[in-house]
């Protein structure tokens, strides 16, 4: 099983308009791997990770999910298969008229149709993994912007997804809060989590990544190991970004 794909980018192309976003892009993603992308602004990171799950439809090319290309199948058939994919944003986009584990019991309960007890449950277990059980009870507004990413992550496990994607996850919190998110990252990676993370944390993609994809102007011109990549980069604009940010 380790060696199973669970995603796989054939030539895959975005346009807006007239802009080439994304441009001939091949990438392979399998079970267990922790892909961290990185990059400069603009250079189609968010766009990429959102083709992943078709919130944004290519315009050519082809995305596998465990083998169903996503870009031919029906708009039912793609509700399903996204279910199956955990996305957490940089803004936690958590429902604010509802406490913390009434967010996390919303989708399974009416997606999945979970019994409440169920879904109480798993939500208070997931939780407890992001270390945050006490705040069950409460409403996302009184907790931390750490706190209520952590929540985030947890209502995406809720449903239960072969692979999350994570799109600069820990950009808009204040730096204390920083480590408390990339944390319980970590933890899910060792768990075995499949995992495609877009982020400026080095580190982070120094210690957990397998592979480490760079991005710029809307190709992957580079694709390595972290120690590879990051101390031995080859491309020029590789290179140059992580000259500047290491
Ligand atoms: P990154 O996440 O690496 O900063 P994005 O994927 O957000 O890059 O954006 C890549 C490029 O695509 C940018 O030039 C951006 O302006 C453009 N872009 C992104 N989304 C849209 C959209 N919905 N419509 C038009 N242009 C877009
Ligand atoms: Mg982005």
């Amino acid at each position: 099983m380790q060696d199973k794909t669970i995603l796989e980018v054939n030539h895959l192309s975005k346009k807006f308009g007239n802009t080439d976003v994304l441009k001939d892009i091949d990438g392979t993603v399998k079970s267990g791997e922790v892909i961290c992308v990185i990059g400069p602004s603009g250079a189609g990171k968010s766009t990429f990770l959102r083709c992943l799950n078709l919130l944004e439809k290519p315009t050519s090319g082809e995305v596998n999910f465990e083998g169903t290309d996503l870009t031919s199948v029906d708009d039912k058939h793609l509700v399903n298969l996204r279910e199956r994919m955990g996305m957490v944003f940089q803004s936690f986009n958590l429902f604010p008229n509802m406490t913390v584990i009434q967010n996390l019991k919303l989708a399974p309960m009416r997606v999945k149709h979970v019994s409440d007890e169920e879904a109480e449950k798993t939500g208070m277990h997931l939780l407890g993994l992001v270390g945050l059980q006490e705040k069950a009870h409460v409403y996302p507004s009184s907790l931390s912007g750490g706190q209520q990413q952590r929540v985030a992550i947890a209502r995406a496990l809720a449903m239960n997804p072969e692979v999350m994607l994570f799109d600069e996850p820990t950009s808009a919190l204040d730096p204390e809060m920083v480590g408390e998110v990339l944390e319980v990252m970590q933890k899910l990676a060792n768990e075995g989590m499949t995992m495609v993370v877009v982020t400026h944390e080095m580190g982070f993609a120094k210690e957990v990544a397998d592979e480490v994809w760079f991005m710029a102007d809307g190709y992957i011109l580079e694709k390595g190991k972290p120690e590879d990549l990051f101390d031995h980069p080859q491309n020029d604009r590789a290179k140059d970004f992580i000259g500047k940010i290491i």
